[in-house]
C-alpha cells in the first residue's frame, strides 16, 4: 500500500466528483491509484446505508420499496469497482495490486452484509410468496425471482452460526482469488526467453517482429523475446525448428503457478477447493459442483458430464489419428524421437502445409487487426444495424481505442472500447467487461463496454497481424461485447451478460461463425502490403482446414472441463495434493500423453482467479451445442445475414439479458431446443468412433 502524507479530499479526488466528461467515462486522465481507496470507502459506506435503510423500513414490503430500491442502490460502488477492476486486469501496477489485495476482502464483506441480511431477506421472501398477487409484469417477476434465488443461494435463510462461517469463507476466498491471479501474472512477467537472431530458425517475419517488439518493451532492444503470452508462446511453438528452445518455453508456460516459492498457487487451490466444498455443504448441497450447477442451464453435474463424455471418446480417437500422422512425419524426416507435447504444434503446422498447402505465415498477412475490427463492425451492421464511429476520448491506456456505437436511426447505443495488445501490466487471456451496464430504471442508461485481448504488438510503423485463432478471439470477445451493448432491459440485475455462465458463451461463440463466412473473409482478409483480397484458392484451402487438428483442440479443452468438474465434486478437500490430483485424474480419463491441458490447475484463472467458471468450465462446450445449432438456422436459410433470424437473435438472445430462463430464450429464438449434432459436425467428430 502506498503511504500518503495526506488522504486526498473529496474535492481533489476525480473519482468522487461527478464524471462529467464525454460519455461520462471514468476520468482516466486524472485518476491515480491513491484515489481508489477513498472512493471505495465512500461508495461502500453509501451502499451500506442504502441497504440498511431498505431492510429497516417500517413500511410493509412492496416491490418498489424493496426490489426497485435495491436495484437503484450502490450505483457509485458499481462504477468505481468497474473502473478499478478494469485497470487491475488490463493495466495493473504494484500500487493497484496492493489496493486489490486490500479491497477484495472488503468487497466480500460488503456482499455478506447484503446477502446475509436477514431483515432484507425477510422482505424479499414475503414479496416472493405473494408474487402472483403483486400485479408484476414479466420482467418484474423475473427480477423478484432472481433476487430471491440469489439470497437463498448466498445463505440468507440460514441460521446465525452457519451464516457467520459463510461470511468468513467468502472473505477468505476473495483474498485467495486475488492472490492467485497476481501470482500467475508475476510468473508471466518474470520470465522471457531472450534470444539472438541466430536462435530464430523457422520463425516467419511477423513472429520475428513481434519478438523484437517484446524485447524492446522489456528494455532489451536488439534482442528477441518470447514471452508467456499465448500469442507469443504458441507462435514460437508452431514455427521454431529449435526443439530445445520449444521445450524450454513450453516448460515455462505450463508450469506457471507451480514453481515453488512465493508465487506457487497449489496451496491456494487446495484451500479454495476445501472452502468451496464446505460452503456448498452449509447451503445443503453434497458438493460444490452440485451447488454451482443448480442455478445453471445444465442444472446438474451429471448433465454437464453427459455432454463432455459424449465428446471425449470421439475427441481422443481423432487426436490419436492426428498423433499418428505427426509421428509419421517425424519418422519420414529421419527424426529418431517420439512426439512430445512441445512438438505437437510444430509438426501440426508442417502437416497442415503438406496436406492443404497452407501455412500460417502465408495466411497471417491477410489478417490485419484493423481490417478484422472493420469485419466485426460490418457483421454487426448487417445483423443488427449498428454503426461504429471512432472517437477520441481519454482512456486507461494509450493503446486502447474507442468507438461511438449508433443504431440505424443514428441514436447512441453504446461506447465500445478495444484494448488489444499484450503488455506486461496486463493479465493474460481475453475478456469483455463493462464500465457501465445498460438499464432504464434511472433514465435511459447506455452501456460502456470493453474488450481486452493480448495480441502481439508490432514494432512502430508495422501493421498488427493476427493468426486465424487470434481473429477468432476478436470475434468471440466482440460477441460478448454485443451482448452488453444490445442489452434492452429495464432492471440492472438482468442487463447484458448477467446470465448463467453456460449460456453466456452463446453470444460470443456464435459470433465466431461470421469470421468464416466467405463474403466477410473476401472483403476484410486483405494483404497487409498489397491490400489485395485473399485469393479464392487460398480462402478455400483455409476453410477446408476447419476440422484439422480438432482432435487436439477438443482434447485440450475437454480435459480441463472434466478435471474442473472432478475437482469440484470432491466432498472434502482437506488434504488435497493438487499436482497429484491433476495427474491421477488425467490418468483416469486416459489423457493422451502428448497433449497438455489448455490450462493446468496452478494457472487455471477461470477457476481460481475470482472463480467465475469454477465447476463451470464445461460452459464453453454447453454453449457450443447452442451456438452450432443456432448458426445452423442461418445456414438452413441460405443467408448468413437473414434479417428475420437476425431479428429473433437480437430479441431473444443479444438484447434480452436475463429476461427469460435460458432454455425458454433459446426456444423462442429457434423454435425448439438444440441437439448436439451440429457441434459434432462442426468439430469433425460426427463420424468418429469413440475410444
Ligand atoms: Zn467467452
Amino acid at each position: 500500500m502506498v503511504v500518503m502524507n495526506r488522504a486526498p479530499s473529496a474535492s481533489q479526488n476525480p473519482l468522487l466528483a461527478p464524471w462529467a466528461g464525454t460519455f461520462e467515462l471514468p476520468p482516466f486522465a486524472a485518476i491515480t491509484p491513491e484515489h481508489f481507496r477513498p472512493a471505495f470507502d465512500r461508495a461502500l459506506a453509501e451502499h451500506r446505508a442504502e441497504i440498511d435503510a431498505i431492510g429497516a423500513s417500517s413500511a410493509a414490503p412492496s416491490f418498489d420499496n424493496t426490489i426497485v430500491a435495491l436495484e437503484k442502490s450502490g450505483r457509485e460502488l458499481e462504477l468505481v469497482s468497474n473502473a478499478f477492476f478494469m485497470l487491475a486486469g488490463a493495466d495493473t501496477s504494484d500500487e493497484i495490486e496492493a489496493i486489490e489485495r486490500d479491497v477484495s476482502p472488503l468487497l466480500a464483506r460488503h456482499n455478506n452484509a447484503l446477502y446475509l441480511n436477514r431483515a432484507l431477506y425477510a422482505r424479499i421472501a414475503a414479496l416472493y410468496r405473494q408474487s402472483d398477487a403483486l400485479g408484476l409484469n414479466a420482467e418484474q417477476a423475473r427480477v423478484l425471482e432472481r433476487y430471491h434465488t440469489r439470497f437463498v443461494r448466498a445463505g440468507a435463510a440460514l441460521e446465525q452460526p452457519a451464516q457467520e462461517r459463510l461470511a468468513t469463507i467468502n472473505e477468505r476466498l476473495a483474498s485467495l482469488g486475488t492472490r492467485f491471479g497476481q501470482n500467475v501474472l508475476a510468473d508471466e512477467k518474470s520470465f522471457a526467453m531472450l534470444l539472438e537472431e541466430s536462435d530464430l530458425a523457422g520463425l516467419p517475419d511477423f513472429a520475428r517482429a513481434a519478438a523484437r517488439a517484446a524485447a524492446g518493451e522489456r528494455g532489451q532492444p536488439g534482442k528477441f523475446a518470447i514471452t508467456l503470452a499465448r500469442s507469443s508462446v504458441e507462435t514460437f511453438l508452431q514455427f521454431s525448428s529449435r526443439r530445445d528452445l520449444r521445450e524450454k518455453i513450453f516448460q515455462a508456460w505450463i508450469t506457471r503457478g507451480e514453481n515453488g516459492g512465493e508465487t506457487d498457487n497449489r496451496a491456494l487451490i487446495a484451500e479454495m477447493v476445501a472452502l468451496r466444498a464446505e460452503r456448498a455443504k452449509l447451503l445443503g448441497f453434497a458438493t460444490f459442483a452440485d451447488y454451482r450447477l443448480d442455478d445453471q442451464m445444465a442444472k446438474t453435474p451429471a448433465a454437464a458430464r453427459g455432454l463432455l463424455d459424449e465428446v471425449w471418446g470421439r475427441a481422443r480417437a481423432k487426436a490419436g489419428a492426428e498423433r499418428a500422422a505427426l509421428q509419421q512425419l517425424i519418422t519420414q524426416e529421419g527424426g529418431n524421437f517420439a512426439l512430445a507435447p512441445h512438438d505437437w504444434r510444430y509438426y501440426t503446422e508442417r502437416l497442415r502445409k503438406a496436406r492443404f498447402d497452407l501455412d500460417e505465415a502465408e495466411i497471417k498477412p491477410y489478417f490485419q487487426l484493423d481490417r478484422m475490427i472493420e469485419a466485426i463492425f460490418e457483421t454487426a451492421r448487417r445483423l443488427f444495424g449498428l454503426t461504429f464511429s471512432s472517437v477520441t476520448v481519454p482512456l486507461h491506456h494509450p493503446d486502447a481505442r474507442a468507438w461511438d456505437v449508433t443504431d440505424a436511426q443514428g441514436r447512441h447505443v453504446a461506447l465500445f472500447i478495444g484494448d488489444y495488445f499484450a503488455r506486461s501490466s496486463k493479465h493474460s487471456g481475453a475478456w469483455m467487461t463493462a464500465l457501465r451496464d445498460q438499464e432504464k430504471l434511472s433514465g435511459d442508461i447506455r452501456p460502456i463496454v470493453v474488450n481486452v485481448c493480448n495480441f502481439s504488438k508490432p514494432v512502430a510503423g508495422e501493421p498488427a497481424l493476427l493468426s486465424f485463432d487470434d481473429a477468432r478471439t476478436l470475434f468471440h470477445e466482440f460477441g460478448h461485447a454485443l451482448h452488453g451493448m444490445l442489452s434492452n432491459v429495464t432492471y440492472p440485475l438482468l442487463a447484458g451478460t448477467a446470465v448463467p455462465s453456460d449460456f453466456v458463451e452463446l453470444p460470443s461463440q456464435l459470433y465466431e461463425h461470421w469470421l468464416e463466412v466467405p463474403e466477410i473473409l473476401r472483403q476484410y482478409a486483405r494483404h497487409c502490403r498489397t491490400d489485395e483480397p485473399m485469393p479464392q484458392a487460398l480462402l478455400d484451402r483455409l476453410l477446408a482446414t476447419r476440422t484439422f487438428n480438432q482432435g487436439f483442440a477438443t482434447v485440450e479443452y475437454t480435459a480441463c472441463a472434466l478435471v474442473d468438474l472432478d475437482l469440484h465434486s470432491l466432498p472434502d478437500a482437506g488434504t488435497l495434493d493438487v499436482s497429484e490430483f491433476e495427474h491421477k485424474d488425467l490418468e483416469r480419463i486416459a489423457m493422451p500423453a502428448e497433449i497438455v491441458m489448455r490450462h493446468r490447475l496452478p494457472h487455471f484463472q477461470h477457476l481460481f482467479s475470482g472463480g467465475g467458471y469454477a465447476a463451470g468450465y464445461y460452459s464453453y462446450m454447453w454453449s457450443e451445442v447452442l451456438d452450432a445449432d443456432a448458426f445452423a438456422a442461418f445456414e438452413e436459410a441460405g443467408n448468413a445475414f437473414d434479417p428475420a433470424i437476425a431479428r429473433r437473435l437480437r430479441d431473444y438472445i443479444y438484447g434480452a439479458g436475463n429476461l427469460r430462463d435460458p432454455g425458454r430464450a433459446y426456444e423462442a429464438f429457434r423454435g425448439r431446443l438444440p441437439t448436439v449434432d451440429a457441434l459434432l459436425k462442426k468439430r469433425g467428430l460426427a463420424d468418429v468412433m469413440p475410444v
